[in-house]
């Protein structure tokens, strides 16, 4: 089936390229020795884990149990929360999990310290837990230092738990525009980890993992020298949002929303059967690739909304590719990539953890 074929709207994925962005990932962490744990919430995909894996991932993030479990039983060996999990009924299905795939789960306070410790103890598996730091972003995470400390040293004190290190990333980082305010802000990311990490080894304590880096910084924490892990997930696929970052991350972009175009009825406007539905817009309207002369400037539920700048107007019932502006939330909205290389439909492959929340 050629491209054009493809019913709308519908998710794309361009192979050449996202595999051009797998490979150029590998490509810069291996002289740094760093490896990389991929974030799934971008991909929600086992098919995609195993591709990353196969090019050196030590396995996988995620941010919610239902997606651990999707990946756990789609075959992948490693899974890392990167997040607090708060509630007993959670906390059981990731004990029993931890039975079929390495996993572990991050914490900032002890209480939740000890709901693992119930947990793992009912299940009878020790759990690898770690600290979430803040270092930069005020989102979740204790204190670096000392409040870090102690927290991994009540974990490392517990039968059913296994300190595995520290959790570290800066998400406000990411995207700012300027790459010197960004290496900045993760210089200071690095250094909060690397005094933790210096502490924890005067108490007695090694710290197997210190994780962290999104796409937009991941270069910086890489070359730490303290940072172990990258959690990059954009990075397979791209969007226009990261693509707005000066001296933007060295990968092409790989995921689009074919439109069709389905009323030119308005003077100067073409009116896309993708709307916020179909994209995300929570990171800026996406942008229409190819065609410098129309700009998407408005969405409505099922409505995308086009402006025609340089008079090149196109057809009715003509498909168009979209870049998101942001990739993640736009893979949520669909059952399906549709892989295409160059130009011909190769292989649809689930978005297997869509909408798995909980
Ligand atoms: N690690 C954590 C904990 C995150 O929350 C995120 C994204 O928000 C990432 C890594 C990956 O970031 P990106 O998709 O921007 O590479
Ligand atoms: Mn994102």
């Amino acid at each position: 089936m050629h491209e054009q074929e493809i019913d709308t709207p519908a998710l794309v994925l361009d192979l050449d390229a996202f595999e051009a962005n797998l490979d150029a990932m590998a490509a810069a962490l291996a002289p740094t020795g760093t490896k990389l744990r991929a974030h799934a919430k971008t991909h929600k995909s086992p098919v995609v884990a195993k591709q990353q894996i196969a090019r050196g991932a030590v396995g996988q993030c995620v941010q919610k149990v239902a997606e651990a479990e999707i990946l756990a039983w789609g075959g992948i060996h490693d899974v890392l929360v990167t997040n607090e999990v708060v509630g007993a009924r959670k906390l059981a299905r990731l004990v029993a999990l931890a039975g079929i795939a390495e996993v572990g789960l991050c914490v900032d306070d002890e209480r939740q310290i000890v709901a693992i410790e119930e947990a793992a103890a009912a299940g009878g598996r020790r759990m690898k837990v770690l600290v979430e730091i803040d270092v930069g972003m005020g989102r979740a995470g204790v204190a670096s230092g000392p409040p870090a400390v102690a927290l991994a040293e009540r974990i490392a004190a517990s039968k059913h738990l296994i300190f595995g290190g520290l959790q570290a990333y800066h998400g406000r980082a990411q995207h700012i525009r300027s790459p010197e305010e960004r290496a900045a802000a993760i210089g200071g990311a690095i250094d909060a980890s690397r005094r933790t990490v210096e502490q924890l080894r005067q108490r007695g304590l090694a710290c197997p993992i210190v994780g962290g880096a999104g796409t937009g910084t991941f270069r910086h924490e890489a070359a730490s020298g303290v940072y172990t892990e990258i959690q990059a997930g954009s990075y397979a696929f791209m969007d226009a949002d990261y693509a707005r970052n000066e001296d933007a991350p060295p990968f092409k972009q790989a995921l689009f929303v074919l439109s069709t175009v389905m009323s030119t009825a308005t003077s100067g406007v073409a009116v896309l059967d993708a709307g916020h539905k179909a994209v995300s817009i929570d990171s800026g309207m996406p942008l229409v690739w190819d065609r410098p002369g129309l700009a998407y400037v408005g969405a409505s539920d099922e409505h995308g909304k086009l402006e025609v700048r340089d008079g090149s107007r196109p057809e009715l019932g003509e498909k168009l590719r979209l870049t998101p502006g942001h990739c993640d939330p736009t893979v949520d909205r669909y059952d399906w990539y549709v892989g295409v290389r160059k130009g011909r439909v190769e292989c649809l492959w689930p978005v297997a953890a869509r909408g798995a929340m909980a």
